[in-house]
């Protein structure tokens, strides 16, 4: 069976001409669904009868099915845990800011990476999704809320760089002018430092904006925190970030994840200073999200604070990330592990 909503233009095309159909008809079927939002054959009724008879039996849009919205009483944050055709859960989470509004999105069912203090390599990991599961998740909640989200970050569940094909292919479509037509500089891609995948990213010329989660800056350090950092030390991602930036001079941003007594002294501003001093990046300051399974606390606002002035005082550019949704589970990929353990119990 054919997935429509999972291919290209260009295959959408072929297959029809395949199927003895005008080449045209691939355009209306790929503009139908991602430019137009629909999400049944039936709809598409420019399409004759016997055309979307002969689509019906030969292939499927395969959708998400939302099945719980969470949502903040704190600020408009939105979480929703949706399943995948084969009964996987995934969660995707919709944030509203003062300018814009965003939906982070999950890019693998699980997470093979195991960085301590994150909810989402918890649970079994399950496979990597495909390329219509991703536009989906955004399909799905543009649908819900009646909105068009203009800006995605691959932030949620799984490592983004360990479904390269399937995730490229997902950037290559969402920004695609003849379907869903977001701008590919509203995309952002956050890894835990997969340096060759970086390298490729670079060569392949996308402008997207690259999220490195970096957490500490000594490398002893880090591998306790993000067991990648015992294949790639932080000076090799460094130089992946430059050649990334050589090749679609776009600015790598920083991840910092505050956590207090590990990593938000003194010691850790002056190297992370030392490490990024003369590099045109930009520093994201994240005060944990408490899980469960990782006993550490958020910095004080006061340390967080201390740490951002000294950075910029620096030289550094330096963001807090305000905390969204803190009462419906924060952290990345809590909902979902939550979920699937109730579902269990
Ligand atoms: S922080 Fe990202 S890479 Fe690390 S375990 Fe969580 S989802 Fe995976």
């Amino acid at each position: 069976m054919e997935i429509y909503n999972n291919m290209s233009l260009l295959e959408l095309e072929k297959k029809l001409v395949q199927w003895g159909e005008k080449k045209f008809r691939g355009r209306q079927i790929y503009e139908g669904i991602h430019k137009q939002g629909i999400s049944s054959i039936d709809d598409m009724t420019n399409l004759s009868k016997s055309l979307r008879e002969k689509l019906k039996e030969r292939g499927t849009i395969a959708k998400l099915e939302i099945l719980e919205v969470f949502s903040s009483k704190l600020d408009d944050t939105k979480k929703f845990i949706l399943e995948c055709k084969d009964g996987n859960v995934i969660e995707a989470v919709y944030m509203k800011y003062s300018s814009h509004s965003t939906l982070c999105i999950s890019s693998q069912i699980g997470c093979k990476m195991g960085c301590v203090f994150c909810a989402s390599t918890k649970e079994r990991f399950g496979r990597n999704l495909e390329k219509h599961e991703m536009l989906d998740q955004i399909y799905a909640v543009n649908e819900y809320l009646n909105t068009r989200i203009d800006n995605v970050v691959l932030m949620g569940i799984g490592e983004p760089l360990e479904n390269y094909d399937n995730v490229t292919g997902f950037i290559e479509m969402i920004s695609d002018e003849k379907g869903y037509g977001m701008s590919i500089r509203s995309i952002t891609l956050s890894t835990c430092g997969i340096v060759p995948k970086i390298y490729q990213l670079g060569e392949d010329h996308f402008p997207i904006n690259l999220a490195i989660s970096l957490h500490n800056p000594f490398n002893e350090e880090r591998k306790k925190l993000m067991p990648i950092g015992k294949k790639y030390s932080i000076e090799e991602i460094l130089d992946a970030c430059d050649y990334f930036f050589k090749e679609t001079g776009r600015r790598v941003s920083f991840e910092y994840t505050l956590i207090q007594d590990e990593n938000d002294s003194l010691k850790y501003s002056k190297k992370l200073v030392q490490l990024l001093r003369g590099r045109n990046c930009h520093l994201n300051l994240i005060p944990l999200n408490p899980i469960k399974e990782y006993d550490r606390s958020s910095s004080s606002e006061k340390s967080v604070q201390e740490f951002y002035n000294y950075m910029n005082k620096h030289g550094i550019t330096t963001t807090i990330r305000r905390k969204q949704g803190q009462d419906i589970e924060g952290a990345c990929g809590q909902l979902r592990a939550n979920y699937i353990r109730e579902e269990r119990s």
